[in-house]
């Protein structure tokens, strides 16, 4: 029986990852062990076999009694075990769903649904360690697939609307604090039909800029407002999360030799859960968009046409309408009037399903020959 180990499994993406494992009755057949960076010794998590203390997760002797290493718990931890376990001697398959290594050279970016060909080659090669993808990388390729397989698209441009929790579980607890001081504040005047609007308004705008506002997280209000910064900024002038629709990309697709340009804008708004993108894509030529729209439903399981119709649109391509799911509708769908190759579309995906817990579930599936 293959023993593996969890790290971070009590996170966001962790306690998505065992909530999806136990639906799946993933933890029969496997020995698993958890870890922990601050609650060692405590009582583990019970996943059909009973309750184990909580071993140290900085414990390199103890991890390197594992076949497979599953982390989800951050890059400051993979940077600092992960050398130390190689180091060690450990061959075991290490399956992580922080950015750490993915653009190492001896790491593969795990989407199955989209580069299962690339896992398997990787796999025969020797390749051990296998790293979940941007959450909007990974969503983006799961509602456009189509495109891509039929080599179709010759750029393309992603304007992202990201949740705040993708910034963790302390950032979507601010956004409901901001949620609830407003409304407090607004509450009054809201309910009453005959106060004036513009009074509202400025109490809003008030309390936004007011040095009490609870900004700690994520620096800025993120209620009734939107913050256009994600992640680290380049000398270039794009941020880390553009950067990473680029490079990620390219490496999922097995494209670094001839790279698809991806550009864009990432911009953190006010929904929970659920990152939502506005897409441009240039085609190499004039593509009727029958072929477009069954390329998109037909590149695997998820990936769902949303018809470009007001009622349809407000009730399933939205964060609300997706949350939880592993559904990845594609909406909007449309020539441009800039050209008959040139084609928009908005897509919504859970960025804790497919956009980061799914795969590094289903990685660890395929290293135990189960998918
Ligand atoms: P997170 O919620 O902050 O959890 C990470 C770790 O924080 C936990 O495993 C836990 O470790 C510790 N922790 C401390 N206080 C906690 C508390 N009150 N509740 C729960 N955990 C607590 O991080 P995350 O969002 O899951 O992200 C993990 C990794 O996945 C990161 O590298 C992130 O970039 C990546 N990722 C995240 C998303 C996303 O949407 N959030 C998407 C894709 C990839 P101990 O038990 O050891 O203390």
């Amino acid at each position: 029986m293959k023993k593996v180990g969890f790290i971070g499994w009590r996170g966001m993406v962790g306690s998505v990852l065992l909530e999806r494992m136990r639906a799946e009755g993933d933890f029969a057949g496997i020995e698993s062990v958890f870890f922990t960076t601050s609650q060692a010794g405590q009582p583990g998590p019970d996943v059909g076999a009973g309750s184990a203390p909580l071993q140290d997760a900085t414990d390199v002797e103890a991890l390197a009694g594992m076949d497979i290493v599953v982390t989800c718990q951050g890059g400051d931890y993979t940077r600092e075990v992960h050398p130390k376990l190689r180091a060690h001697g450990w061959n075991g398959s290490w399956v992580d769903a922080a950015s750490a290594l993915r653009m190492e050279e001896d790491s593969i970016i795990v989407l199955d649904p989209v580069n299962r060909t690339l896992i398997d080659r990787a796999l025969e090669s020797g390749v051990k360690d296998f790293i979940g993808g941007n959450c909007t990388v990974s969503l983006m390729l799961m509602g456009l697939q189509g495109l891509f397989d039929q080599g179709w698209v010759e750029w393309m441009t992603a304007m992202t609307y990201q949740s705040a929790s993708g910034a963790g579980a302390r950032n979507m607890k601010e956004l409901v604090s901001q949620m609830a001081a407003l409304g407090e504040i607004g509450a009054g005047l809201a309910a009453d039909p005959s106060s004036a609007v513009l009074e509202l308004d400025r109490k809003i705008g008030d309390a936004l800029l007011s040095a009490e506002f609870p900004t700690e997280q994520f620096g800025a209000p993120l209620a009734a407002n939107l913050i256009p910064w994600i992640d680290k900024g380049m000398a270039d002038g794009r941020t880390k999360e553009e950067w990473k629709g680029a490079a990620e990309t390219n490496k999922v697709l097995g494209l670094e030799a001839s790279p698809i340009p991806v550009d864009g804008q990432c911009v953190r708004v006010g929904a929970m859960r659920c990152h939502s993108q506005a897409l441009t894509l240039k085609l190499k030529q004039d593509i009727p968009l029958a072929d477009i729209e069954s390329a998109i439903t037909e590149a695997n399981d998820w990936s769902r046409l949303v018809p470009n119709e007001e009622e349809v649109t407000l009730r399933t391509l939205t964060p609300a309408a997706v949350n939880g799911t592993l559904d990845i509708p594609v909406g909007r769908l449309r020539k441009m009037v800039l050209g008959p190759d040139f084609v928009t579309c908005f897509t919504v995906g859970d960025q804790l399903l497919w956009g980061a817990a799914e795969p590094v579930r289903r990685m660890l599936a395929i290293l135990l020959g189960r998918l």
